[in-house]
């Protein structure tokens, strides 16, 4: 490919659904390895469905994702994306040109005429398209009818669509019939102004999904009609759910900003939907620029992509492995304050939390949960006391173990997990207690419950100021118990 230009071309009637940003990965991964243009271009014609807040939605989600487009309109230095609203007088100048070339028509069969041709077509076992009543009856201009416009399409042969991932599809002519180009009241057919932006905008490869190869046909006459040559097509299968139905709402998020919400990193949603349907080889774990480097459509399948939740989970889990610590701090913190806790300075306190939690986390947010009680002072600190967890070790038999613990520690100075371990490791002995109960009513302590990442580097990440009435309040606890 030299120097391809694609663009991404969605319609602004809700969210950027998984499959699109998909589409516009793949669109972008092109553009990007082979130093091509990539194009975003807003279809919102239909103004009755398109809302702002919806261009907004997927704005942010491609910024989300890291996916930068070059061109379009724009001032300040801020260009793009196109609307296409904003290009009627483009559409309005190919409609004049095809029709002074006489291959537009004028046709005034009512929506009542067209259903009854489409019945009786139907019943005679034909194809049920336009039989072309107005194709050569000259409706002239001034037509007191409404009128829409047709294109004088080729009765017979074929109509070829290239594809570089579905290979050669044929659609016989007699089954495309003369497509509507202009509705009634003026309106140019999503057809047709697709078809004069992809010219205009001198479009090198469409790539979409496949559930728009039924519309390519007809896009490629327009090209014909137009004069100008088609872009190389490839339409990418669909992604289904796990059922192997379309995927949609009922297999769990479908919005790409949930994700987000939800905690997955970019990095990580950029690798697994490139996986969904193109590989290389059985590596599952890529950085984008070596998606930049290796991405192309000779490995993309010819079979769909099947949403896999858990895999996307995986994935993600890896990436945050591999992110520097400073830098999983600095997306972490902003969760702790939105989930509702203090808000966290992002500092070398901070940072020696996250450690301890690395690797029992898959998502950012559940950083933030399983760091809860590092978020909360000591002072609201909740204690699973009735859980029998909890129960199991906070019993009157650890009453002394947490008050050997308390002392060992206060006059710690050298609040280290070396300088903890020293301190506590004695205690087992001196007790004659295993590691299990020394560590489980210090975490029940310190938690709330006996789960934490290693007590001593948790105290540590902790510190004294908040660890200590932790263990004094976990003394009292079990203390209660004895005099119960
Ligand atoms: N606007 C179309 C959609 O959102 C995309 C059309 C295309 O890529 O050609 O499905």
């Amino acid at each position: 490919m030299e120097s391809p230009r694609l663009r991404f071309a969605p319609s602004p009637s809700g969210y950027l659904h998984i499959g699109g940003a998909r589409t516009a990965l793949y669109c972008w991964l092109l553009a990007r390895r082979f130093d091509g243009t990539f194009i975003l271009r807003v279809e919102d014609t239909d103004a009755a469905r398109s809302t702002d807040e919806s261009i907004q939605a997927i704005l942010d989600s491609m910024k989300w994702l890291g996916l930068d487009w070059d061109e379009g309109p724009g001032v300040g230095g801020v260009h793009g994306p196109y609307f296409q609203s904003e290009r009627s007088g483009k559409y309005q100048a190919a409609v004049d040109r095809l029709m002074s070339e006489g291959k537009l028509y004028r046709c005034v069969c009512t929506p009542e005429e067209l259903a009854a041709k489409r019945e009786k077509a139907l019943a005679e076992g034909k194809n049920p398209i336009y039989d072309g009543t107005c194709r050569d009856a000259n409706i002239p201009a001034d037509t007191p009818l409404p009128f829409v416009l047709r294109l004088k399409a080729p009765r017979e042969g074929e109509t070829v669509v290239d594809d570089l991932i579905r290979g050669r599809v044929v659609f016989p002519n007699t089954e495309l019939g003369d497509q509507v180009v202009v509705r009634s009241n003026g309106d140019p057919l999503y057809n047709f102004v697709v078809v004069i932006d992809d010219i205009d905008m001198r479009m090198t490869h469409v790539v979409r999904g496949d559930d728009h190869l039924s519309n390519t046909p007809k896009q490629v006459q327009l090209y014909e009609a137009l004069g100008a040559p088609p872009p190389a097509f490839a339409h990418v299968p669909l992604i289904l759910g796990p059922d192997k139905k379309r995927l949609s709402k009922r297999h769990g998020a479908t919005s790409v900003m949930q994700y987000d919400e939800e905690g997955y990193l970019p990095e990580a949603m950029v690798n697994y939907l490139a996986r969904l349907g193109w590989s290389h080889g059985d590596q599952e774990i890529f950085s984008v620029s070596e998606l930049v480097e290796l991405f192309g459509l000779d490995h993309v399948g010819k079979s769909p992509g099947v949403w896999d939740p858990k895999k996307l989970e995986w994935v993600n889990a890896q990436h945050i492995a591999l992110l520097d610590i400073g830098d999983l701090t600095e997306r972490i913190a902003p969760r702790i304050t939105a989930a509702g806790f203090a808000p966290q300075a992002v500092d070398e306190v901070l940072t020696r939390r996250i450690a301890t939690l690395r690797g029992r986390a898959q998502t950012l947010n559940e950083f933030v949960d399983a760091g809860a009680f590092y978020w909360t002072d000591h002072e609201d600190l909740h204690y699973a006391e009735d859980e029998k967890g909890f129960k199991k070790w906070m019993k009157a038999g650890a009453a002394p173990v947490l008050e050997a613990v308390v002392s060992a520690l206060e006059p710690l100075e050298d609040w280290t997990k070396a300088g903890i371990e020293g301190a506590l490791v004695p205690l087992l002995e001196q007790l004659g207690i295993g590691m299990g109960k020394l560590a489980q009513p210090i975490r029940c302590s310190i938690v709330g419950k006996p789960v934490s990442p290693g007590v001593y580097e948790t105290l540590e990440a902790l510190g004294k100021e908040q660890s200590l009435p932790r263990l004094r309040k976990g003394l009292a606890i079990c203390a209660a118990k004895v005099q119960a």
